[in-house]
């Protein structure tokens, strides 16, 4: 299949890696010159624009930073739509807000383009290996129609519901694991402090009512989880930079919302004074180092 794909940074240059890799031809766009050239040597083509990538494409998918360069990258006179063929499937897979993603595709429907929001979890590993969650909003047919092509870029495809509903499930979530990894870093460092063994502390919380994934899979203690980034100095995992914009989506959608979350913002404000720090490239779960003495 034809593909444009746009947005070839660090989670979308191993996806579109496997798109190659998988067969399809691939209509390639970023800004980054370096990594345009480093996928047309695996067999992509390299485009001038949005435009000229969607030109002529069976299918178009970018992962974009944030929701600025979605609606500059869809809706722009050198935009997406300004491109593709009437009846060609689209979805985004970059983490923005649910209305700019129901905004954006509702431009697209007057234009007879049907797309979807998919934001991924599994973060560069995942991208890699093509193991990555897609939170999938869009119609049942538009759904049935990008699954074979998101299972090879992803290991779960799920369909959540209606346009923004794929960003709605993946702020929601990510707003309850930046709070938990709070939680767990806080029962760490108090039991440190009073003296506990930190080992002995985990397996009583991963045995009892206080186990969640930031506890049992990614303990933000150093030591407790080898694979986890703790165990290596907070490298290689999932920014605190990261988390901070994810929550400042789910807060902000919340604001829209009248909806409290009170803890959300706390953690919010946690993450915004760990960047203030100078720490917002380390992985997400350093902010324990804010109960811990230098
Ligand atoms: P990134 O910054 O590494 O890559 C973004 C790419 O978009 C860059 O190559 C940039 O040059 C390109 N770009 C920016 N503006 C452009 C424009 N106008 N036209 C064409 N290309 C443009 O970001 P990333 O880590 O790949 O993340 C992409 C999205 O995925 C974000 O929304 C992020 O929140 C989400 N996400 C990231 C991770 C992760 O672990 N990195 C995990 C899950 C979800």
């Amino acid at each position: 299949m034809k593909i444009a794909f746009i947005g070839l940074g660090n989670m979308g240059a191993p996806m579109a890696r496997n798109l190659i890799k998988a067969g399809h031809s691939l209509n390639l766009f970023d800004l980054n010159k370096t990594v345009l050239q480093e996928l047309a040597a695996l067999g992509g083509s390299i485009s001038e624009s949005p435009k000229a990538a969607a030109q002529g494409s069976e299918l178009v998918i970018t992962m974009l930073p944030a929701a600025a360069h979605v609606r500059s990258v869809w809706l722009g006179e050198d935009g997406v739509l300004a491109g593709i063929g009437r009846g060609v499937p689209a979805v985004d897979c970059s983490t923005i807000d649910p209305q700019t993603a129901k905004d954006v595709a509702a431009a697209a429907a007057k234009q007879g383009v049907a797309m979807a929001d998919a934001p991924v979890s599994g973060g560069t590993g995942g991208a890699a290996a093509g193991t990555l969650t897609f939170m999938v909003g869009s119609s049942q047919e538009l759904f049935d129609t990008l699954q074979p092509v998101l299972a090879q870029m992803g290991r779960n495809i799920v369909h959540c519901g209606e346009v923004g509903t794929g960003q709605i499930a993946k702020i929601c979530n990510n707003l309850l694991l930046g709070i938990s990894m709070v939680g767990v870093s806080e029962a760490m460092a108090l039991g440190a402090a009073l003296g506990i063994d930190t080992q002995v502390l985990a397996g009583v919380i991963n045995s009892s009512t206080g186990r969640c994934w930031s506890s049992e899979t990614y303990n933000p203690w150093p030591g407790i989880v080898d694979t986890a980034p703790a165990s290596r100095g907070y490298t290689g995992g999932f920014g605190a930079e990261l988390m901070l914009k994810d929550l400042g989506l789910a807060t902000e959608a919340a604001r829209q919302a009248h909806q409290p979350v009170v803890l959300g913002a706390v953690a919010q404000q946690l993450y915004q004074a760990m960047s203030l720090r100078g720490e917002g490239g380390k992985d997400f779960s350093a902010i324990v180092n804010s109960y811990r003495k230098p």
